[in-house]
């Protein structure tokens, strides 16, 4: 397969030829048209498979899809501290290279689509100011962004899409208790998608009682 049989959009597709990105990556070739499509997914991948590309476009397109068809008087500053695409990942490293790769595959859009990560380690200030008026897409590490909900500097209410990125290295790290807490201040309606290298008992629980009748993919 190639990214257009996939069914993304010519600003994608632009830029991932620009990227040298000469075909997908398998999990990218299975994955992409289902979560284009809207479903759930679980996929065990490692990094270096291409897993941030399979939930970043889909992420990316179904944003800007949707920004298209709202009526231009809906402007963004209406929607106050919304989030519609939220990546939760284990780590401030994470954070900031998924929400790079976010970033360098939506050049094309043209600053439409705003992406902000949020991790802890330094100071909450400049994040709050970030998130002021909402963003599009939010890549977070658990505890901090259960720090800014607290402040009101942002609501889970208007999540679209949900994922979990390296869910058993979350878990692994502690992060349960805030994950569980995160995931009851999301809408039952969302998309989810959740990606984990290794497949314990955690993991497992967690994926019985998030997904609705998701793919399943192994690569
Ligand atoms: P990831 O598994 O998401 O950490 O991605 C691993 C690396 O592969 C990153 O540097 C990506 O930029 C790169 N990459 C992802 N998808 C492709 C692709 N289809 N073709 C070439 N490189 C890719």
């Amino acid at each position: 397969a190639n990214f257009t049989e996939l069914g993304l959009i010519s600003p994608l597709l632009a830029r991932l030829a620009e990227l040298g990105y000469q075909q997908p990556t398998p999990i990218q070739a299975q994955a992409i048209p289902s979560v284009l499509a809207g479903r759930d997914l679980i996929a065990g991948a490692n990094t270096g498979s291409g897993k941030t590309a399979t939930f970043a476009l889909p992420i990316l397109q179904q944003i800007f899809v949707q920004q298209q068809a709202e009526k231009p008087l809906s402007s963004k500053s209406s929607k106050g501290n919304y989030v519609a695409g939220l990546i939760l990942v284990p780590t401030r490293e994470l954070a900031k290279q998924v929400a790079d790769s976010i970033k360098s595959y939506a050049v094309h859009f043209n600053g439409v689509i705003k992406t902000v990560a949020v991790f802890g380690g330094v100071s909450a200030n400049t994040q709050m100011l970030a998130l002021r008026g909402g963003t599009d897409i939010l890549v977070a590490t658990p505890g901090r962004l259960l720090d800014l909900i607290s402040s009101n500097a942002i609501k889970l209410d208007r999540v679209k899409t949900l994922v979990l990125d390296e869910a058993d290295r979350m878990l692994s790290l502690g992060f349960t208790a805030e994950l569980s807490e995160l995931l009851a201040l999301t809408p039952s309606s969302k998309q989810t998608l959740l990606f984990s290298a290794t497949f314990p008992e955690q993991v497992q629980a967690l994926t019985q009682e998030l997904l609705n009748n998701p793919v399943e993919i192994q690569v």
